[in-house]
């Protein structure tokens, strides 16, 4: 008999590649999401089926645990932003902190917990301005926004649930990961869009906050790999994925106007650093601390070697061809 697994935020980034992934193993698949999207495949028309509901309201979650009674629950929605989390701190908190502790709650209240097995989507940021370069699962936390903070209250319950109630509740934390379906609200995806408009003559300039700004980014479609993986372990557990290395904005920028084929020649500093097409001279990258954050995480670099250790998972994609697939991707190429 096929598995039946509930994905929250399924119309997300990770959403979209989780849902391929478990469709592709058999899996029949819930979506929790705020709005039902279009159905594509015939797959999908046959395997999926989509709930509107909101995190927010318990009673939802509740009924459709009593309605579906999942064997995994993947909770991946979130106020995933961190930007817009200093601008909605109460709102982000409702959504990612209490939000998981109502999932937690319908697994406790029906009785689900030998059944039902809960991932919940943990974050890199809940190590924050920590001084530990390489982070692992013993570093301790130092959130430095409200995203971070809403992240590790959901991170505590989890494990509280399963130390008290002996749910198989794990936390995956994740450092950045990104793919085509990053929205632009996300620098990476701001870039490559830019990048493909300006080499298409659709946009003059890519204005950007802080380009010393380093993070781990890997390819979403790694990620939820090893989302899985942890929920087939035999003990619940919780891991870091990550790749390992850290890349500046900067780098991220030489890299995507690279693979259209410009050479950027960068002069000045801080908010007067600007990036000129080495060929012609243009201007293509300024510089505004309107994109500044209020504080920034120090150099977010996590260690994936208990993921890969204890279940084989390491990054598949590397940092050149994750820029290069999203790049592709907006200038309308093909990518694998
Ligand atoms: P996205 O922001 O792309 O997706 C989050 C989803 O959550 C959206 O589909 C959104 O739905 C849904 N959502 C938001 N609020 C609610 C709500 N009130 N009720 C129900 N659904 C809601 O995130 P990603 O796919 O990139 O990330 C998945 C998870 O992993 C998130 O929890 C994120 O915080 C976490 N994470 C992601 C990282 C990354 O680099 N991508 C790094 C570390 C952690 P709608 O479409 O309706 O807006
Ligand atoms: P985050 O790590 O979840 O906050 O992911 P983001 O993609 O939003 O930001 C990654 C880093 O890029 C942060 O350190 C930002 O300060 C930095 N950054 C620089 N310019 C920008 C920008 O224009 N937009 C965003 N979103 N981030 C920027």
């Amino acid at each position: 008999m096929s598995k039946v697994a509930l994905i929250t935020g399924i119309n997300g980034q990770d959403g979209k590649y989780l849902l391929q992934f478990l469709l592709d193993k058999g899996y029949i698949v819930h979506g929790f999401a705020r709005k039902k999207p279009a159905l594509t495949s015939e797959n999908e028309q046959q395997n999926v089926f989509y709930h509107e509901n909101d995190l927010s309201d318990f009673s939802s979650v509740l009924s459709l645990f009593q309605e579906i009674a999942p064997d995994e629950v993947y909770n991946l929605a979130a106020q995933s932003n961190v930007k817009t989390s200093f601008e909605r701190p109460e709102y982000t908190s409702n959504i990612n902190s209490l939000g998981t502790l109502r999932l937690l709650e319908a697994i406790r209240i029906l009785g689900l917990q030998e059944k039902t097995r809960f991932f919940q989507a943990s974050s890199g940021e809940i190590f924050g301005k920590t001084t530990e370069l390489q982070r692992t699962e013993e570093t301790p936390f130092y959130p430095c926004n409200p995203y971070a903070v809403s992240k590790i209250y959901a991170h505590w319950i989890n494990i509280n649930y399963r130390e008290s109630y002996g749910i198989f509740a794990c936390n995956g934390v994740l450092f950045n990961h990104e793919s085509p379906h990053r929205p632009e609200s996300f620098v990476t995806r701001k870039i490559t869009a830019s990048v493909a408009r300006i080499k298409k003559g659709l946009q003059e300039e890519l204005i950007l906050g802080n380009l010393d700004s380093k993070r781990d980014w890997g390819f979403a479609g790694d990620y939820v790999k090893g989302m899985w993986m942890t929920l087939q372990q035999n003990e619940p557990d919780d891991y870091i994925f990550a790749t390992g290395q850290a890349h500046t904005v900067r780098d991220f920028v030489n890299f995507a106007f690279k693979e259209v084929g410009i050479k950027i020649k960068w002069e000045g500093k801080g908010p007067s650093e600007i990036g000129k097409d080495a060929s012609c001279g243009r201007i293509v990258v300024r510089v505004s601390p309107d994109f500044y954050r209020p504080v920034e995480s120090s150099i977010s670099v996590g260690s994936p070697a208990k993921a890969y250790n204890k279940m084989g998972w390491e990054p598949e994609t590397s940092f050149e061809e994750l820029v290069r697939m999203m790049v592709r991707n907006d200038m309308g190429l093909s990518y694998k």
